[in-house]
């Protein structure tokens, strides 16, 4: 018999590819999503998989899953800043609602849990780098608090229910992760940066530029995930890439990549827009024995060719 493993979020791009990875490894993969910020493109080639099945369900309410369940992957939620400020109700709801009715499936089912938390736990960092040891500097009431926040409580539930319920839980945090199955329009730096050179518009930086992240290909951030699943580490572990790049710098890379004639155009930096962010990744690297594999060129790389397709479908 197939192990069994929920995963919500499974339309969107992280849920997308963890269904593929867990079909590869033999699961049966039940994918469940509302297609709030998800696009069922995104899975459809799963669709006439026997072992895939798909629940179209918002996990903000109550949530049924006949049969077993030995895993769940909880990664229902609008992810990028322009998706969770457009939506910030279903943000805190998903983040505190959702993960308390999976936390309570995982518990009827007897099933290991692993939440998707976030670098933004860490808020504007006044730490650098950020190691899980550090508690964050978070503006609760600011336009990113409702995501921030509602990450933060879904960490303390999930802890929680760890001691009070001697439940098997895993929690990621993820740092900046890319690559194919982003949504174009979903206002994040690369989507953004890639689709304006590919149509020749200049590049909209915020701020002066000088704001850090460090990317991460989605393949990396999906093997770590696997890894820390399936191994016996209940307290959060960092996933990301420690490469890290000023925006500016990113900005040129893929003007550069694309061999586009667009320019920059400055644009004002948002609200509590963190300056800094790069993780690091001692306990993964000692704890899972993972570190990432492909560096920004070949990652962008891999995702040029995802996003020419979508933005110039005549060329592709
Ligand atoms: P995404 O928007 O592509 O995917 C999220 C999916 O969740 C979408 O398909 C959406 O329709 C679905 N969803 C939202 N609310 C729901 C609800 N109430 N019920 C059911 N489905 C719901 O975003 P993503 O980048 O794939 O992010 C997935 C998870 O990973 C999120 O929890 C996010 O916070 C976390 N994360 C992502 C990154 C990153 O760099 N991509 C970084 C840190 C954390
Ligand atoms: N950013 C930018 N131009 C854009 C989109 C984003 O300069 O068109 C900047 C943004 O201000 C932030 C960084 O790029 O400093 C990463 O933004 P993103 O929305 O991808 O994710 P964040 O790390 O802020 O959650």
């Amino acid at each position: 018999m197939k192990k069994r493993v929920l995963i919500t979020g499974a339309a969107g791009f992280l849920g997308s590819h963890l269904c593929d990875r867990f079909l590869m490894e033999g699961f049966h993969v039940i994918g469940m999503d509302n297609l709030l910020t998800g696009n069922l493109e995104n899975i459809e080639h799963l669709f006439p998989n026997p072992h895939f099945e798909f629940y179209h369900h918002d996990v903000s309410k109550f949530v049924h899953v006949p049969g077993e369940l030995h895993y769940i992957l909880h990664f229902a939620s609008p992810a990028s800043p322009i998706d969770y400020l457009k939506l910030p109700i279903q943000t805190l709801k998903v983040g505190a609602m959702g993960t308390h009715n999976l936390l309570g499936l995982a518990k009827a089912k007897k099933a290991r849990i692993l939440v998707a938390s976030t670098s933004e736990v860490y808020g504007d960092p006044e730490v650098h780098p950020q190691s899980e040891e550090y508690w964050g500097h978070v503006n609760p009431i600011g336009p990113r608090g409702v995501y921030d926040e509602a990450k933060r409580y879904q960490e303390a539930i999930t802890m929680a229910y760890h001691r009070v319920h001697g439940l098997e839980t895993r929690i990621v945090r993820i740092f900046n992760t890319y690559g194919p199955r982003m949504r174009l329009d979903d206002g994040r730096v690369l989507p953004a940066f890639m689709s304006q050179a590919l149509r020749g518009e200049d590049l909209t930086v915020f701020g002066d530029g000088s704001q850090t992240r460090s990317f991460c290909y989605v393949d990396d951030l999906i093997e770590g995930i696997f890894r820390l699943l399936m191994s016996d580490y209940p307290y959060p572990v960092n996933i990301g890439n420690p490469e890290e790049i000023t925006i500016k710098e990113f900005a040129e890379e893929i003007i550069r990549l694309t061999g586009s004639r667009s320019k920059i155009s400055y644009q004002p930096l948002p609200q509590d827009d963190p300056k800094q962010r790069r993780p690091d990744i001692t306990k993964a690297r000692e704890i899972l024995g993972w570190e990432p594999k492909i560096g920004r060129s070949e990652g962008l790389r891999r995702t040029l060719e995802y996003f020419k397709a979508k933005v110039l479908p005549i060329h592709s």
